[in-house]
């Protein structure tokens, strides 16, 4: 036995949440072998991670991010989305460098593990730099490189993004943590050649697709003008939809696109703080629930949110839909935390391996202190994370058995040193005209 984390609460998202002093969970390698209680007594030689006012539970699972985006973090606000992207981002995005975009996921990956995050579902450009500091991280990551009809910043020509995804693909076939996945941006930067030949590619490779889907009713509109289909219509005209898409936002849906998807096997990453941000909409995420479409939570990239804190992420789409229906029991607290760990990891093909704390399953957890002004009394855990835990309350975090901060302190990472670097890097932005 190598690790235990011991507390008063345990929340395992298998069964009601528990509350016992000295509540344990035993890790040995990569696993969670026993869950008992003063499991510390029983194993001196293990290290010990221990909170009086611990609540223990998994790891969070962020189903949509571009990490990296962090480097443009408040550099373009309050602006719709297509102006957002097409004269802010995409220029800015076009200088972009390996080194940028290393640094900027190394800041996301800080942020991340210091708000509970352990997984994350990521597409972006440079990817094999995201990988690397994934990898330096120790974080569990979906990763995969964005493509699309015009020329890349990294990889120009698309060809050459085809051999790019085939070497990330090479790199990490043996991996434990990181898996690569085929993203094909979206249907309106994507024609459908690109489409069926990403999805071939998925397909042959037994990975997942990532694409954003009906994000906008400008998405939707343009789609309809140029196939005379929506966009869940036209993949689904091309043999797109199936069990390995993880579609981000789904935010203009009808009932028979809900359908559809859920007949596919379709999964989805809801992320309400960007499609709010954005002024998108609020995606139909109780219909898609209630008509059996798995749905995870995503943050989506720190330039339209802006941050990565799944906590902030879960608090919203808790009250999100309360508000548009005008119904306090619309997306409960217990909903919104499954979404978030378990529905999250069945989004990405990983329910057997994550999203719970059980025996056999990866150590992917993380504990909270609950001696907290904002968090007392305790009458229910699963609401307290959710309306009034924060993402700093997050206090030990372990991946794959492995400590990736202990009381707040990033084991794996140099958060001075990253923190320096985007400094700089940020400062060279501001100065460069676009
Ligand atoms: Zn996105």
């Amino acid at each position: 036995m190598q690790l235990i984390l011991s507390g008063r609460w345990l929340v395992s998202m298998d069964g009601g949440a528990r509350e016992e002093a000295g509540i344990s969970v035993a890790v040995a390698g990569d696993s969670i072998v026993e869950i008992g209680l003063n499991l510390a007594a029983k194993y001196p030689q293990a290290e010990l991670l221990a909170c009086p006012y611990g609540l223990i539970m998994p790891g969070l699972v962020n189903v949509h991010t571009h990490a990296a985006m962090s480097c443009f973090r408040g550099l373009a606000d309050d602006l719709p989305l297509m102006d957002w992207l097409t004269r802010h981002i995409f220029p800015r995005e076009a200088r972009l460098t390996k080194e940028i975009v290393y640094y900027s996921t190394l800041l996301s990956l800080c942020e991340m593990i210091k708000s509970g995050t352990t997984s994350f579902n990521d597409m972006y450009l440079f990817n094999k730099e995201t990988a690397r500091a994934a990898a330096a991280a120790g974080m569990r990551a979906w990763i995969g490189e964005g493509f699309f009809d015009f020329p890349s910043p990294n990889y120009g020509e698309l060809e050459n993004g085809f051999v790019y995804a085939e070497e990330l693909f090479s790199a990490y076939k043996d991996s434990d943590l990181i898996k690569i996945t085929v993203n094909p941006h979206a249907v309106y930067t994507c024609s459908p050649a690109l489409l069926q030949r990403a999805a071939a590619l998925a397909e042959r490779k037994n990975a997942l697709l990532h694409i954003h889907l009906a994000e906008t009713r400008d998405e939707v509109k343009g789609c309809v003008e140029r196939y005379g289909r929506s966009p869940a219509r036209h993949l689904e005209q091309l043999g797109l939809l199936n069990e390995r898409v993880v579609a981000a936002h789904c935010v203009m849906l009808d009932e028979e696109e809900i359908a559809l998807l859920a007949q596919r096997g379709v999964k989805v990453a809801h992320c309400p703080e960007s499609n709010m941000k954005l002024a998108s909409g609020i995606a139909p995420v109780q219909k898609m629930l209630g008509s059996g479409v798995t749905v995870g939570i995503g943050t989506d990239g720190s330039a339209s949110n802006n941050d990565v804190d799944m906590f902030g992420e879960m608090s919203t789409a808790a009250k999100l839909h309360k508000v548009r229906d005008l119904d306090p029991t619309a997306m409960s607290a217990e909903t919104v935390l499954r979404a978030a760990t378990l529905g999250g990891a069945a989004v990405l093909g990983a329910a057997d391996k994550i999203g719970s704390i059980e025996i056999g399953k990866k150590a992917d957890m993380i504990m909270l202190d609950m001696r907290q002004p904002h968090l007392c009394p305790l009458h229910n855990p699963v609401s307290q994370l959710v309306y009034a835990a924060k993402g700093s309350d997050v206090i030990h975090s372990v991946i794959n058995g492995r400590v990736v901060m202990r009381a707040r302190r990033l084991t794996t990472l140099d958060e001075a040193a990253v923190l320096d670097e985007m400094e700089k890097i940020g400062a060279s932005m501001r100065r460069t005209a676009l």
